[in-house]
């Protein structure tokens, strides 16, 4: 065992953005209240940051994992805003605002109006070519149908089948809701993912009814202001490396250590602690432990230790991605390139799952006369894509892209990520699973998880989940102020 500590020590198992977030949090706390801490981060990989991943080379700025981050969840910016890093924010340009859907192989504007699921205008959804006359019929439905008083949790292919029609969720919610959580609309659980648009049904009777509702609501509301400072989603001019690179410049450089994958937890024999187990050395102590990493991943640590938790955490499923950047020059795009991106309906059965057009979507991110594309493949729709070799993914890719945008010759340069069981599935039934899990952790004193399982997968619900762990750890913890 190492060294007996009178410091109480909160070792972190896992460097990604919770990780990070939670040992800023705690040291800043401690600090702010003169109490002593030692906070450890153990990371499997040679690097920090998880999934977030930004490679800049020739002036080109490739994001390997997300890209951005949302405004509307105030944690993200709250935290940029302490780090000192507003300026530099940067937010989507406002050139080409729209998105497009592929109907048919071809690239179609996302109706006006439209979000995520249901229409906010009627002349948005009737000019629309994305849905035919009969599909458009039945979402106009919605207005009569009465609304469901079961309160029981319903997949988001339920409820979009049930409200708006099967077209509905074939050609607009599958690729733009299952699209965010590379999700299968069959299992994806509406309480956990999309609880506005059960308040809407809940509230008016009809989806489409509240959407107009609140268009009305939010044009009245536009008309006295003059707009939020940053747009719906929020970046780094220099990527989203930024945010990983200035958190752990904030922590005491003794106090991460890379190339450290744990292997498994132990409570202390008596019961006050617990042991760390790593490869090579002997267990590390720990007054307290906070696992931010994927669920399935922190349930195998506590295999031996927690074998309830354990397999409660093992049951939440992840689904695997992978993210191809792509180069090209300009005169190499038939598509004139005017929005942000593209998703790809399932039904259309190609291998991409999206595409955002970054050089686009931000400024600066390749040279005047290129343009970098960023596709999406796999899912939990396709795992069998990320059976394949790097080779054939990439092939897969380009015979698409060359098909939806008109590409001729070969990319410039082209690099895959891998981001393999990266994405929770917030299947039905999740909240109940993440309250079996949260009264399995009252039995563990010490023990605190954070990250992207129970609630909520975007960075700022990261951020939000580690700081509260924080908190809580620090709140239990021994020591008076020194
Ligand atoms: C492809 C993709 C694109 C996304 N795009 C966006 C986006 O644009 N905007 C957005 O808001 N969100 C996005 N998300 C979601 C968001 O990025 C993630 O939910 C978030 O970054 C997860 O951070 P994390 O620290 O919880 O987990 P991770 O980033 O997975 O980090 C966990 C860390 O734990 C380490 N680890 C694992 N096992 C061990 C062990 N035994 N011992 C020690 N260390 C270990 C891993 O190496 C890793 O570094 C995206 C997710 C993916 C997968």
């Amino acid at each position: 065992m190492d060294t007996v500590h009178t410091t109480p020590r909160v070792v972190v198992i896992g460097g990604g953005i919770t990780g990070l977030t939670t040992a800023y949090r705690l040291q800043r706390l401690a600090q702010a209240q003169s109490r002593p801490l030692e906070v450890l981060v153990l990371e499997a990989q040679d690097r920090l940051g998880g999934v977030i991943s930004t490679q800049q080379e020739d002036a080109l700025l490739m994001e390997q994992g997300p890209d951005c981050f949302l405004s509307a969840k105030p944690w993200g910016l709250q935290l940029c805003t302490e780090l000192g890093l507003t300026d530099r924010l940067i937010g989507t340009t406002t050139a080409h605002r729209q998105s497009f859907i592929v109907r048919a192989g071809r690239l179609l504007p996302v109706p006006q109006g439209f979000y995520l699921m249901a229409p906010g205008s009627w002349r948005g959804l009737l000019a629309t070519p994305v849905f035919s006359w009969r599909g458009k019929a039945r979402m106009a439905l919605d207005l009569l149908i009465p609304r469901r008083t079961a309160t029981t949790d319903e997949s988001l292919a339920q409820f979009v089948t049930r409200r708006l029609g099967r077209e509905a969720l074939e050609r607009m919610a599958q690729p733009m809701v299952g699209g965010i959580y590379t999700a299968d609309p069959r299992y994806l659980s509406m309480q956990a993912t999309m609880p506005q648009f059960l308040d809407m049904e809940r509230q008016y009777g009809s989806v489409i009814r509240a959407m107009f509702a609140r268009q009305r609501q939010a044009a009245t509301a536009a008309a006295g202001t003059s707009g939020p400072r940053y747009g719906m989603f929020v970046s780094f001019r220099q990527g989203m490396q930024t945010l990983v690179q200035t958190l752990t410049a904030h922590l005491p450089p003794a106090s991460v250590r890379l190339q450290t994958p744990v292997r498994r937890l132990q409570r202390r024999p008596d019961g006050s602690g617990w042991l760390v187990h790593v490869d090579g050395q002997p267990p590390l102590e720990a007054t307290a432990v906070c696992l931010s990493l994927p669920a399935p991943q922190a349930g195998q640590l506590l295999h031996d230790a927690q074998p309830a938790l354990s397999a409660a955490l093992q049951g939440i499923a992840y689904a695997s991605s992978a993210i191809v950047n792509l180069v090209y020059a300009k005169d190499q795009v038939a598509h004139p390139l005017n929005g942000m991106g593209f998703v790809v309906p399932a039904v259309e059965r190609r291998a991409l799952m999206a595409c955002s057009f970054s050089s686009v979507k931000f400024a600066a991110r390749a040279p005047e006369d290129q343009v970098l594309l960023r596709a999406f493949v796999g899912g939990a729709l396709q795992p069998e894509q990320l059976a394949q070799t790097d080779a054939a993914i990439q092939h897969a890719v380009l015979h698409d892209l060359q098909a939806l945008l008109g590409l001729t010759g070969p990319p410039r340069r082209m690099s895959l990520t891998r981001h393999p069981e990266a994405m929770p599935q917030y299947h039905v039934g999740h909240h109940e699973r993440v309250a079996h899990i949260t009264a399995l952790l009252r039995t563990c004193p010490g023990l605190h998880l954070a990250g992207n399982a129970y609630h909520g997968v975007g960075i700022p619900d990261c951020i939000h989940s580690a700081e509260t762990a924080a908190q809580a750890l620090l709140d239990v913890l021994p020591g008076d102020a020194v």
